[in-house]
């Protein structure tokens, strides 16, 4: 009998069950639960900045109690929460959809013998809203409406939601949040892959049952190799982008032995897998177009925040069980204040842009560059300056770069790709770049993609480990010799901050743990806490 195998199999099917999900056990974890009393939250209540935006927009339980409160206050308030969610709705709807939704909106808020009427607006913003057609709609409600409503919602509204019990049970939720985490506070499964300080394992949150992906990061591995100041920075920059399309960070904590970072868990495999080992080389051109599309926004939302990935390649662009993709591994990506340039040689081999090699000053360019290669090794199954399975060496590649012209031999190349592809090598001359209007892009509207709201045209199988055997990847070796001093573990310290705020609220409501601990029929916790 193959006892690899067999290990194999075993953990296959016990991470395959988990994403399963809702076992007894569970639900039994979760009737015990209860949120920190109020009297316990004095400290956080303080700490909490009276801000606007941070508190009822950016964090999701932030938002969804400020909505509990509009609607369960005052007619006008539920009429102007209301209003913004269905302008939202309206907003990403299909083409098709926007007449009726216009039409709705405009019965219900814009008349003035409506119940929903738009009462709190003033001056001419009223007129305007009253007059409103379908011509102008977009220009009024998405603008001067729209604002004055956000304008509205931050005044007294605010002020009174701050004095109300929706905000004392936003601060228990807070207190909650910075609960101290552990490897307790995880089961942990299979090993998905091994990176350069340790695995990445499967994990599984115990009081919701949410899986993750956990990269373990050796601490002597990474105090041998002098690599504590990179994870620091590739953990800081994951925790500050929140995006759709970039794996995020949920929680970072410590063990004995290891920094965990825990993120999004893709199940679908990278994108180099599904080019090289899915059967004949290459991808379906919808879903280099869907692919594409994906890791442009991904990009752009990095561009924004001043941060360069420059490890732009399909092996980092990892797909989730819905078939939708991130981009991963950000432990080379830079943040580069406006202006700020940098030469430092950094990348793979193949996809370095003639700036890097060169080691002139660069900026974004560098990923748009990649990004070009990227989308040919997605159409024909090899790269614009390497043959598929080529043995050259560096240096080679790195003259073809910069002195051969790229040829477009496959079949699979259509004018559109190819155009995109050549604009993409030609980014270092802009200094902002928007593909979004390319007509490779015709098919996609962006705001729906960002949304999450067009369907994947590929989904992987939920019965398949799209991740190599465990045999392969698993890594036996010790460090010895290396022994901490108290600087270690203040940087240990430093680095195990917990909860991030937002994907860790939006995990209490996707779990619908945030609903079950709200309920006020439940017998442990109604609206004044009962002991921990
Ligand atoms: P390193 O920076 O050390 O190379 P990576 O972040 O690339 O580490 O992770 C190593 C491997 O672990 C990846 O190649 C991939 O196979 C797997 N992996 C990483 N992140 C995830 C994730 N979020 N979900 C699933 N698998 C992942
Ligand atoms: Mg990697
Ligand atoms: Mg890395």
């Amino acid at each position: 009998c193959d006892m690899g195998g067999l290990e194999n199999l075993v953990a296959n099917t016990a991470y395959l069950n988990a994403q399963g999900g809702d076992d007894k056990e569970l639900r039994r974890r979760r009737r015990s639960l209860l949120l920190p009393r109020p009297e316990q939250c004095a400290a956080i209540r303080s700490s909490i900045p009276l801000d606007f935006e941070q508190v009822c927009e950016r964090q999701p339980i932030g938002k969804k109690l400020f909505r509990q409160f509009l609607l369960a206050s005052k007619p006008e308030y539920t009429a102007a929460a209301e209003f913004l969610d269905e302008l939202n709705e309206w907003d990403l709807e299909e083409s098709g959809s926007k007449d009726k939704a216009r039409q709705n909106i405009m019965n219900k808020f814009c008349r003035a013998e409506s119940n929903s009427f738009l009462s709190y607006l003033s001056g001419d913003v009223t007129d305007k809203c009253k007059a409103v057609s379908e011509k102008d709609f977009d220009e009024v409600m998405m603008g001067k409406v729209k604002d004055a409503t956000k304008k509205f919602l931050k005044g007294k509204p605010f002020t009174e939601f701050h004095s109300s019990l929706f905000f004392d049970r936003f601060v228990q939720w807070k207190a909650y949040e910075k609960q101290p985490i552990s490897e307790k506070y995880f089961y942990e499964f299979r090993t998905l892959g091994k990176g350069g300080f340790g695995e990445v394992c499967a994990v599984q949150v115990k009081n919701t049952g949410h899986m993750y992906a956990c990269k373990k990061l050796d601490k002597k591995h990474l105090k041998k190799k002098g690599g504590g100041a990179m994870s620091m920075l590739e953990k800081r920059i994951l925790e500050k982008v929140n995006s759709r399309f970039l794996v995020n960070l949920a929680y970072a904590f410590d063990t004995t032995t290891h920094l965990c970072l825990v993120m999004s868990l893709m199940t679908g495999g990278d994108l180099k897998y599904h080019i090289y080992n899915m059967g004949e080389r290459g991808i379906e051109p919808n879903r280099v177009i869907y692919y594409t599309a994906q890791i442009t926004v991904g990009l752009l939302h990095l561009h924004a925040m001043d941060i360069v990935y420059r490890d732009m390649k399909p092996e980092n662009v990892l797909l989730d069980s819905q078939g939708q993709c991130r981009l991963s591994d950000l432990g080379l990506a830079v943040e580069l204040p406006s202006g700020k340039t940098i030469c430092q040689k950094a990348g793979t081999s193949g996809y370095m842009a003639p700036e890097i090699l060169k080691e002139e000053p660069y900026r974004m360019s560098v990923d748009w560059w990649a990004l070009g290669c990227s989308i040919y090794e997605m159409v024909a199954g090899r790269l614009p300056f390497k043959d598929y399975k080529e043995k050259v060496q560096k240096e080679e590649v790195a003259r073809r770069t910069l002195e051969d012209e790229c040829k477009f031999e496959h079949k699979g190349f259509d004018a559109a790709s190819k155009d995109i592809i050549m604009e993409a090598f030609h980014t270092v001359e802009k200094e902002k770049m928007d593909f979004t209007f390319h007509h490779f892009f015709k098919s996609i509207s962006f705001p729906r993609l960002e949304a999450g709201l067009i369907k994947p045209p590929w989904v992987p199988k939920p019965n398949v480990v799209y991740a190599k055997d465990m045999g392969d990847i698993r890594d036996f070796s010790e460090v010895k010799g290396v022994e901490f001093d108290s600087n270690d573990e203040k940087f240990f310290k430093e680095f195990s901050t917990g909860a991030v705020s937002i994907p860790w609220q939006q995990e209490m409501i996707d779990s619908g743990l945030f609903d079950e601990l709200n309920d006020p029929n439940r017998k442990e916790s109604s609206w004044g806490l009962k002991e921990n």
